[in-house]
């Protein structure tokens, strides 16, 4: 049977290391190289952001995507007003 603590500390992820440190996303163990830096921490350290660049790059693409087809859909929406009737008075 599953408990909580399964739950919240999966034995399958390792510890971060100095060298290598598990993608949160994707969950692949890979070099810290694959990870952008995301600023320092209080000692000074570098600190990595949790997702490896494969999934940040994946992430940014899914987001431009979604932007994207946003931005067609309010230009259909746009062109599919039905011409003649703007400024017509409603009486
Ligand atoms: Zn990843």
């Amino acid at each position: 049977m599953m408990t909580l603590k399964d739950l919240f500390e999966p034995t399958a992820i390792e510890p971060d290391s100095e060298t290598e440190r598990t993608c949160g996303s994707c969950l692949e163990r890979k070099n810290i190289l694959e990870f952008y830096r995301d600023g320092k921490d209080s000692k000074g350290n570098d600190k990595y952001r949790r997702d490896c660049k494969d999934c940040y790059r994946k992430q940014r693409l899914s987001e431009r995507k979604a932007k994207r087809k946003a931005e067609e859909a309010a230009r259909q929406k746009v062109q599919a007003k039905p011409p003649g009737k703007r400024g017509r008075p409603k009486k």
